[in-house]
């Protein structure tokens, strides 16, 4: 059975990359029945807050990618010691004593020769009393995960390929805190081997993680679950935005973008599939191969989105937004306004002018006899409009704009707008003829 995760610190919003990442979790969870599990990656006690937590679950719901399981780090705090005292007996942890000032330095000196900044292991060399020394001093040590620089690290990336690390050529992570508080990494690891994730799916900016987590794996004696890396997203331009990382489910539905929309996109951004407005999330979850998956950078563009939305708005189902749609619009009115609105809340601007009152324009001495003319002729069928414009066409040789328009402006006080024959039967008798009737007046 397929299990995934997705992670998230609950120190902010979701923004669009982490929707992304979310998304194509729960998808691959989804095409194999699977299991999904939102985990609250909230350690750092600090800077998660708990409204962060509900609004991390109310966007996910409001995207309908539901969750069969929730998991919370603060929760498993003793699970990580337990590991952690087990990885330390191994010889796996050790205790550090610099400061961040001596990392500092001792980054810079390497770099300045030119070498890579990697931890040169200074506190491996301290013997037993000069450790105690260090804490007699009241120097409390932060810990690291001791690499294996015998074990090579590899592994199959579902987007990557096969990927390849130097353990030597990696510094030993700091995986805990001073103070006792936890740094991602281990409490990560344990999490999916106690979750029993099978496929880690996350940015690009997580690779080097896995490096060091696929020893941590080992180190734990199982075997790690399959890793897959996606490209980061990026803007229009190609760069990394500042804008994309605040942009978040609020902005999109004060857009009137439709989490259909967004979810047709996002599956298929940065692959080599074509995005299409999908609605049907079956359809997607048909389509979705992380081997379609390029290297380079997703590039993230708003008019897409709003490409995309309305043509899912366009092709709806009454059924679908009828509980969203002004009183009183029914499944014929919901048509004729479909095809003018790009989001479902411009419904209302349409809808008013089948409710009125409108506005309508000054006409001219002859048009206002036209309209006057109009008034007697409409006759109520199933086709009024066509009823009506081939009489007038007959009656006066009027045609085109000049029979069309002032009627359009006359019955919605508008010059463009849904279609005729669909609006009329809408507005009704009694209104359309005191509409044309008025400009007489
Ligand atoms: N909390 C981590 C993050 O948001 C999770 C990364 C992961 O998926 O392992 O980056």
């Amino acid at each position: 059975m397929v299990t995934t995760r997705f992670a998230p610190s609950p120190t902010g919003r979701l923004h669009v990359g982490n929707i992304r990442t979310a998304l194509h979790n729960w998808m691959l969870a989804q095409e194999e029945g699977g299991e999904f599990i939102l985990r609250i990656d909230d350690t750092d006690a600090e800077r998660s807050r708990e409204e962060y937590v509900e609004a991390i679950r109310a966007d996910l719901k409001w995207l309908g990618l539901n969750w069969t399981r929730e998991e919370r780090q603060s929760t498993r705090l003793e699970t990580y010691e337990a590991a952690f005292a087990k990885l330390r007996e191994a010889g796996r942890i050790y205790p550090a004593y610099e400061t961040q000032q001596e990392l500092e330095l001792k980054r810079k000196v390497l770099l300045g020769r030119g070498l890579p900044p990697i931890y040169d292991r200074g506190a491996l060399e301290l013997t037993a009393a000069e450790r105690a020394a260090k804490e007699a001093e009241g120097i409390q040590p932060h810990w690291r995960f001791k690499l294996d620089h015998e074990e090579a690290i590899e592994w199959v990336d579902g987007v990557r390929g096969k990927a390849k690390f130097d353990p030597a050529q990696l510094s030993d992570p700091v995986i805990r805190r001073a103070n006792g508080s936890w740094l991602y990494m281990l409490p990560s690891t344990v999490d999916d081997v106690d979750m029993g994730v099978t496929q880690v799916l996350r940015g690009e900016d997580h690779v080097s993680n896995t490096a060091v987590q696929i020893q941590m794996f080992t180190a734990m004696g199982v075997t790690p679950p399959a890793f897959a890396h996606e490209a980061l997203l990026v803007g229009k331009e190609g760069k990394l935005s500042k804008r994309l990382g605040s942009l978040g489910c609020d902005a999109f539905r004060e857009k009137g973008i439709e989490p259909e929309a967004i979810i047709a996109l996002l599956s298929r951004l940065g692959t080599s599939l074509p995005v299409e407005p999908i609605a049907d999330r079956g359809k997607l979850l048909e389509t979705f191969d992380l081997g379609t998956f390029g290297r380079a950078p997703a590039k993230f563009d708003d008019a897409e989105l709003e490409r995309v939305n309305t043509a899912i708005v366009h092709a709806m189902p009454f059924t679908a937004v009828k509980d969203r749609l002004p009183e009183g619009i029914d499944e014929a009115g919901w048509h004729a306004v479909q095809p003018n609105i790009a989001t479902v809340d411009e419904v209302s601007e349409w809808w008013r002018l089948v409710t009125g009152p409108i506005d309508q324009p000054e006409f001219s001495a002859e048009d206002r006899a036209y309209l006057a003319q109009a008034a007697e002729t409409l006759t109520w069928s199933d086709d009024p409009w066509g009823a009506l414009t081939s009489a007038l066409k007959e009656a006066t040789g009027r045609k085109g704009k000049q029979l069309f328009l002032p009627l359009r402006q006359a019955l919605t006080g508008m010059n463009h707008g849904p279609d005729m024959g669909e609006l009329l039967p809408l507005i009704g008798e009694e209104k359309a003829r005191s509409r044309l009737s008025r400009t007489t007046d």
